[in-house]
């Protein structure tokens, strides 16, 4: 199997674990107008009053509002809060594209991420 034939194959196995580790520790979470609906939709808010709550503008892109504690604004008592409407960059982790290539970025993923260890073939 060529590396990429066992990225897919993994990606196809992958389940995610929910263990948080990803949501617990600082970084940026992107979402498009759309996405940010949905999740205003789910709270049973107004998208204006999510925007202004949780979002703020990266460049040209938004992102949610990253507390001084580092992890997600939305991961409580070790739950995804709105885990029905996260988004995409959430459901798609880590099986990133950007991330295929890098195996050595892949290695440090599959070290804490509970969903990619348990992958077993
Ligand atoms: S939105 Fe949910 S799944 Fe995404 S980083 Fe935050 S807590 Fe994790
Ligand atoms: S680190 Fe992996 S298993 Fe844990 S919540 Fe994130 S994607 Fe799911």
């Amino acid at each position: 199997m060529t590396d990429e034939e066992i990225f897919e194959r993994k990606k196809e196995l992958f389940e995610c674990a929910k263990c948080g580790a990803c949501c617990s520790v600082p970084g940026y979470v992107f979402l498009n107008i759309k996405e940010a609906q949905t999740i205003a939709r789910l709270l049973g808010i107004s998208y204006g009053e999510f925007y202004d709550k949780n979002i703020r503008k990266a460049g040209n892109q938004h992102i949610l509002k990253t507390p001084f504690s580092g992890g997600c604004i939305f991961w409580e008592d070790k739950m995804c809060t709105i885990y029905e409407a996260r988004p995409s960059q959430c459901r798609t982790f880590p099986y990133w594209k950007e991330l295929t290539g890098d195996h050595k970025e892949w290695k440090e993923i599959e070290k804490y991420c509970e969903g990619a260890k348990r992958i077993k073939f």
